[in-house]
């Protein structure tokens, strides 16, 4: 666990992660509204510190983007919360000024202009925001190379989301490269070749989706939001706050469980407490988070 791990390769694909922050502002009672103390009381245990705080009763999650290098394209997978951002909604993502997610990319020899595809798992505020950068007061594609994939369900559902309530983030951070003609909406199914394609798993969101990377036989996947903490390894069917569709999200997640358990792929857990690369192990019935 104290390893500072933030690439992995999986056979010519090399994966790193680029970290935004860490975040240890979430209420473990309100991110999983149905559970209780006494739910906490158990897992805090084995949780503590780096899953959990005790002092506070929050749980640790990493806000950070996967970095797919194949020997065709750099892929980024999801773009955290940004900068300069207006959240009113959630003060500690409101106008942030961190500066670390570009700067972290390019520690890694990757520019903005380097970036082939942004790849969308789905359209939260943490996982869309640097799709955008504020340009002469103007919201502006952060990488203008890029193509943006958004699944056609995630762009549909999120625009009607939108229509009932303003969405701040839809407006700054996906519309702008809809209007720059820089987004391709694709089916939750897409392969954008023999080594990346998109795997659905809805109930997050309905057109969420996992990226499965597969190289000389060797397996990951890049989770999104289908699973937020290791803790819902043994508890598949704790529901996150924001997932839309509880019921289908926890059914979602088993069988995600279950096939990551027997296949033994690497699972890059995009909010998993670092160093987030892991395998799915099963003992006693019950699914474990290994970290490599
Ligand atoms: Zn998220």
């Amino acid at each position: 666990m104290t390893t500072d791990m933030t690439s992995y390769r999986i056979g010519d694909i090399v994966v790193h992660r680029i970290v935004e922050s860490i975040c240890t502002d979430f209420e473990a009672l309100k991110f999983f509204p149905e559970t209780t103390p006494e739910d906490w009381e158990h897992h805090s245990k084995w949780m503590a510190p780096w899953a959990y705080v005790p002092k506070t009763g929050n749980i640790v999650l990493t806000i950070q983007a996967f970095l797919v290098q194949t020997r065709r394209h750099n892929i980024l997978v999801d773009t955290c919360v940004g900068d300069d951002k207006p959240r009113p909604q959630r003060a500690f993502w409101d106008m942030l000024k961190l500066n670390t997610f570009l700067p972290r990319l390019k520690a890694v020899g990757v520019t903005p202009d380097k970036v082939d595809y942004v790849m969308c798992t789905h359209m939260h505020p943490d996982h869309v925001g640097w799709n955008t950068q504020l340009c002469n007061g103007r919201w502006a594609p952060t990488f203008p190379n890029a193509k943006y994939l958004f699944t056609e369900i995630e762009w549909q559902s999120t625009q009607a989301l939108h229509q009932q309530r303003p969405l701040p983030h839809f407006v700054d951070s996906v519309l702008p490269v809809m209007e720059a003609g820089q987004a391709q909406l694709v089916n939750t199914d897409f392969a954008l070749d023999d080594e990346v394609r998109l795997e659905p798993s809805p109930g997050h969101t309905m057109g969420h989706v996992c990226v499965r990377l597969s190289s000389h036989g060797q397996e990951a996947v890049i989770t999104g939001d289908c699973i937020h903490s290791p803790v819902q390894c043994l508890e598949p069917e704790w529901v996150m706050r924001a997932d839309i569709d509880s019921a289908l999200a926890a059914r979602t997640r088993r069988s995600f469980l279950v096939r990551c358990c027997e296949s033994s792929i690497v699972v890059c857990a995009t909010h998993f407490p670092e160093p987030s690369f892991g395998r799915v192990v099963e003992r006693k019935n019950i699914f474990h988070f290994e970290y490599l």
